[in-house]
């Protein structure tokens, strides 16, 4: 199975649902660069400070920041077999920089996934998620409820609506998405690795689809 994987698709696509997923199911690291700079946020870190403004407005952190925390998280020894991208790269520049950190890595990108789903099942999917404070795990009022109401199944942990997750929000970072992130896919299909998925459907149905694609 390949296992160096970028998950790509627009905000609510699945894409943090599925890579939790497919992290237990095979032990691949996670990367979500969400996920890293909420807990920046959270811990108050300098990265935390610059990035916080973008986030809440729905735009995209600058390029240096973002790459140098990738960086770091390659450097963090868990990686050398395998690794799910999540959220990244989210831009042009990110997805060279990348190939630069990989190259001296002597690693590549083996498969991108793109979750494909229409943008009224993104509202629906962002305005309804809940998310835990402290892993990340992706919850939905309707669509994956916890088993208990404010309660993290995997740690127990507060959660939470992000203040990201309106529609207001959505809205501009759907068009984030359209302009500096949907680009990056064409760069990575001209080597031939991009999978489309359909990201519709039940959980479980998507998670099929997507290890049938990276056999
Ligand atoms: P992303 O990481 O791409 O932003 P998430 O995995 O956080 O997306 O999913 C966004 C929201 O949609 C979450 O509330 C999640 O529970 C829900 N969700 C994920 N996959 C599905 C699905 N196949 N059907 C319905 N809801 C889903
Ligand atoms: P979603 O999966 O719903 O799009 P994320 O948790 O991936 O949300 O990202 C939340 C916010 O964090 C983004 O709107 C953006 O401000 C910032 N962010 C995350 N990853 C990146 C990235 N690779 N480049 C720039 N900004 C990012």
């Amino acid at each position: 199975m390949s296992r160096n994987l970028i998950f790509f698709g627009p905000p609510g696509a699945g894409k943090g649902t599925q890579a939790k997923r497919l992290m237990e199911d095979h032990s691949i690291p996670q990367i979500s660069t969400g996920d890293i700079l909420r807990a920046n946020r959270s811990q108050g870190t300098e990265l935390g400070r610059k990035a916080q403004g973008f986030m809440d407005n729905g735009k995209l952190v600058p390029d240096n920041l973002i790459i140098d925390m990738v960086d770091d998280r390659f450097g963090q020894g868990d990686c050398d077999n395998g690794w799910i991208l999540d959220g990244f790269p989210r831009t042009v520049p990110q997805a060279v920089a990348l190939d630069g950190l990989l190259n001296r890595r002597d690693a590549g990108v083996d498969r991108v996934v793109l979750l494909k789903v229409p943008d009224d099942d993104i509202v629906d999917r962002i305005t309804g998620r809940r998310v835990c404070r402290t892993c990340g795990a992706p919850y939905h009022v309707t669509f994956k409820p916890p088993a208990v109401d404010g309660v993290c199944d995997a740690d127990g942990g507060e959660v939470y609506q992000r203040a990201d997750d309106t529609e207001e929000k959505v809205r501009v970072r759907l068009d984030e998405y359209a302009h500096n992130t949907a680009p990056v896919a064409a760069y990575f299909g001209q080597r031939g690795i991009v999978r489309e998925i359909d990201g519709t459907g039940e959980i479980d149905e998507v998670y099929g689809r997507l290890v049938a694609v990276l056999e």
